[in-house]
């Protein structure tokens, strides 16, 4: 399956996308066979911590996720019964949820090992890895959401291995499902120059391309339309569907196009503290000196932006990054 859907997208060149995981949805009822899975040696459990995720630096200086054995759950006594994500060559995963004693245990037990933010490490990360704990992440934060019943107010309880809430009222009985946040993501081009933007809490200089979350009766493209006027009042001649990106930060799932203006005119909407065009040469120059960052590796954002430069150019955008600073002093609090 996955060989196929390498074939006819590219969403799989985005981080956390792609990932070879057989979700074993028939079992997620099958309380037996997950009992069989917990009591195997082989079988790996990933510990959520405050939504952070156990890393471990390598040599190399890139970021390996630490994935525990049962055994070792069993002394940890997780808050909730573990979440199960699916199956990679053999190995079953699960994720866990634990407290702030537990995680001083498992601490304790891997001292050359940290509870991290997913988002400043995934792009050092094995892709595999990264969107194993991405998955769990996601359904880590719905759950935490969604303790009580959004009809009633009765506690919920966690059914379906971590994959379904429903209500401990049985006059309610409502049942919930993970939800996400669709969005989109849109490089807005004209000629031979793209439209960035930047928020204020961002590192200095840091720029990206324009994003907002889908509003209740809209289409994506309706998204794309009314976000672009919104952040800076540019009018849209065509939209182009690229490829897409889970993002649980928390809870979204990313869209990415490429729009062509009707013109170069623009304004710096509410939302953003600015917004330019960026010419295809200027680009090269404001990053050689430090005066402008492109998106970070991770999001969808650096693909689109990547996509066009190569379009423009024939050259690779993260080429042209490495060659033009070193990575270290890129800032990378922000997406
Ligand atoms: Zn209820």
């Amino acid at each position: 399956m996955s060989a196929r859907i390498d074939r006819i997208t590219s969403s799989t060149l985005n981080r956390f996308s792609g990932v070879r995981l057989d979700r074993l949805v028939e079992l997620r009822d099958d309380l037996d066979w997950q009992q069989q899975q917990l009591a195997k040696d082989n079988t790996r459990l990933v510990p959520l911590w405050r939504s952070r995720c156990l890393v471990k630096r390598n040599a190399s200086h890139d970021y390996a996720a630490v994935f525990i054995k049962p055994s070792q759950l069993q002394q940890l006594n997780s808050i909730r019964e573990p979440t199960l994500l699916g199956q990679n060559n053999e190995i079953v995963y699960f994720a866990v949820t634990i407290n702030d004693q537990q995680r001083d245990q498992l601490l304790k037990q891997h001292a050359d090992c940290r509870f991290a933010d997913l988002r400043l490490l995934a792009g050092d990360m094995h892709p595999l890895e990264a969107g194993i704990l991405a998955y769990a992440k996601a359904l880590h934060y719905w759950q935490h959401r969604h303790t009580f019943c959004g009809t009633c107010g009765a506690a919920n309880q966690l059914k379906s291995a971590g994959h379904r809430m429903v209500c401990s009222n049985d006059e309610c009985a409502r049942q919930t499902f993970p939800r996400i946040d669709p969005a989109i993501i849109v490089l807005v081009a004209h000629g031979d120059s793209c439209l960035l933007g930047r928020q204020s809490s961002w590192a200095p200089n840091r720029f990206s391309t324009l994003a907002g979350f889908l509003e209740p009766g809209e289409s994506l493209e309706d998204a794309v339309v009314r976000e672009i006027w919104e952040e800076a009042r540019v009018r849209l001649k065509t939209i182009s569907y690229r490829s897409s990106q889970p993002w649980p930060f928390p809870a979204s799932a990313m869209a990415g196009f490429i729009a062509e203006a009707e013109s170069r005119d623009y304004e710096v909407g509410e939302e953003l503290e600015d917004v330019r065009w960026f010419s295809v040469t200027e680009i090269p120059e404001l990053l050689i000196r430090g005066e402008v960052f492109m998106p970070n590796r991770v999001s969808i954002a650096f693909q689109l932006v990547s996509e066009w430069y190569r379009q423009q150019t024939g050259h690779e955008l993260a080429t042209l990054i490495n060659q033009s600073l070193p990575a270290s002093k890129a800032p990378d609090n922000t997406c």
